[in-house]
């Protein structure tokens, strides 16, 4: 067994992105709280890249735009391997096409510029972020997939999901992925 799911047995809960009103529905508002409450949606335990990049196809199909996806993790723990998995099923991107965009900080995919891909990994402090027009993005139809989306801040006003990396062993990976609006 490959796979270890906390929610939704082996299957992405319910729809990520979009802002239904059934994805709100079910969730109870702390009374304050600063940061946003977190939904877990799934988990999953990876024992090779092949099995991330399944994961991210999987998920893919979730991600109903306007979406922001966070993805969190020490270099390495396997965001832009997800990445490939998620690009190859929303914008048929081979494989070998999918790079940290770390110069370019940003890159687009799909017919109508549907998908991007960002890398945060060079940015410092709120100055270098502004640069990057993601309030463009973001504002767009669209799914934004954000590398080291700890560098984002804690703007989550839109339908945002969040995915942690954990590089528990030389193959493993904890995925976790929870939804913040
Ligand atoms: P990041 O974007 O987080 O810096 P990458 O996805 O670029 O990480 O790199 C992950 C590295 O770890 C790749 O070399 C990949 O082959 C390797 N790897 C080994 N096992 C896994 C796994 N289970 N999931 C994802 N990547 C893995
Ligand atoms: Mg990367």
């Amino acid at each position: 067994m490959t796979a270890l799911s906390l929610a939704g047995a082996g299957r992405v809960r319910g729809q990520l992105c979009s802002d239904s009103e059934s994805a709100h529905a079910k969730r109870v508002e702390p009374a304050r709280s600063i940061a946003p409450p977190a939904a877990l949606l799934a988990q999953r335990v990876t024992h090779s890249p092949e099995e991330t990049v399944n994961f991210g196809r999987e998920l893919a199909k979730e991600l109903q735009p306007p979406c922001m996806v966070l993805l969190e993790g020490e270099l390495g723990s396997g965001k832009t391997t997800l990445v490939k998995g998620i690009l190859a099923s929303l914008a048929s991107v081979p494989e070998d096409e999918v790079t940290s965009p770390s110069f370019t900080l940003v890159h687009e995919f799909g017919p109508e510029g549907r998908v991007y891909h960002v890398d945060l990994y060079r940015i410092e402090g709120e100055r270098d972020l502004a640069t990057l027009g993601l309030d463009d993005l973001l504002g767009r139809d669209a799914t934004v997939l954000i590398e080291w989306g700890e560098k984002f801040g804690e703007d989550v006003s839109r339908p945002c999901v969040r995915i942690r990396f954990e590089h528990l062993g030389r193959d493993e990976r904890r995925i976790t992925v929870e939804r913040l609006t």
